[in-house]
């Protein structure tokens, strides 16, 4: 049953006569479209009107859009029937969101998209095809690379643009060397003065600008004082 406004058939809300304008029963009472539209319809997130019954809309959440409006953020592609994302109360369509928001790869700056396999080296992500030498772009996963300066570089480059020098052999110095009175060393360049052992990875003495090793700077500089404590 329709309960009618009085007698005539008009509209619930605005009392518009209903006889030759279309009208939607809602909760037994008869409204005009107008009427409808302004009090039951969603509103688009996009542009704010109404998305009246007639009209195509997409929900998504509890948000609604007109179909029309319903587009990425960004490239402002329709995402009717595509893949979408929805951050930050915006639409993107995949790429854009990628774009905007995967982590991209440190030497080519490119996105890593979901499920690219990556490399991971000092909290910097590579893609696999971008882990390679800086200077002659060898393919560097699984093989030895040295990191310098945000770089990584195969060991030969490395060696013959990048490395120092040992003072003495004067031979490059792949791993770490020693630095002693500003003059680079391997480990096992840097020996003592009087013996020639070397001195990489144990306590030294300096006499004279010069290092030695405990047993000979003992011998040598300090037997007087040892004498005497005795
Ligand atoms: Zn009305
Ligand atoms: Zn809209
Ligand atoms: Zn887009
Ligand atoms: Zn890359
Ligand atoms: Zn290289
Ligand atoms: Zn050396
Ligand atoms: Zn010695």
């Amino acid at each position: 049953m329709i309960k009618h406004n009085s007698d005539s058939f008009v509209c619930w809300f605005c009392e518009k006569n209903l006889l030759n304008n279309r009208y939607v029963i809602k909760d037994n009472f008869a409204i005009c479209l107008f009427c409808f539209e302004e009090k039951y319809s969603n509103h688009c997130f996009q542009c704010n009107q109404i998305i009246g019954i007639e009209m195509q809309g997409s929900i998504f959440k509890d948000k609604t859009w007109h179909n029309t409006c319903f587009n990425c953020s960004i490239c402002n592609l329709s995402l009717i029937n595509k893949k979408f994302a929805y951050q930050n109360n915006k639409l993107y369509c995949r790429h854009c969101f990628i774009d905007e928001f995967a982590q991209r790869c440190y030497r080519c700056n490119r996105s890593l998209e979901p499920g690219d396999k990556c490399i991971q080296y000092d909290k910097n992500l590579y893609h696999k095809s971008c882990f390679i030498c800086n200077v002659c772009q060898k393919q560097l996963i699984n093989e030895n690379f040295r990191y310098r300066d945000q770089y990584i570089f195969c060991l030969s480059c490395y060696m013959n643009i990048i490395a120092i020098y040992c003072i003495k052999c004067h031979k490059a110095i792949a791993n770490d060397g020693i630095v002693y009175h500003n003059h680079p060393f391997h480990q096992e360049c840097f020996v003592c003065t009087h013996c020639s052992i070397p001195l990489g990875n144990q306590r030294y003495i300096e006499y004279n600008n010069d290092a030695y090793c405990s047993n000979c700077s003992s011998n040598l500089f300090i037997k007087t004082t040892n004498l005497t404590t005795q």
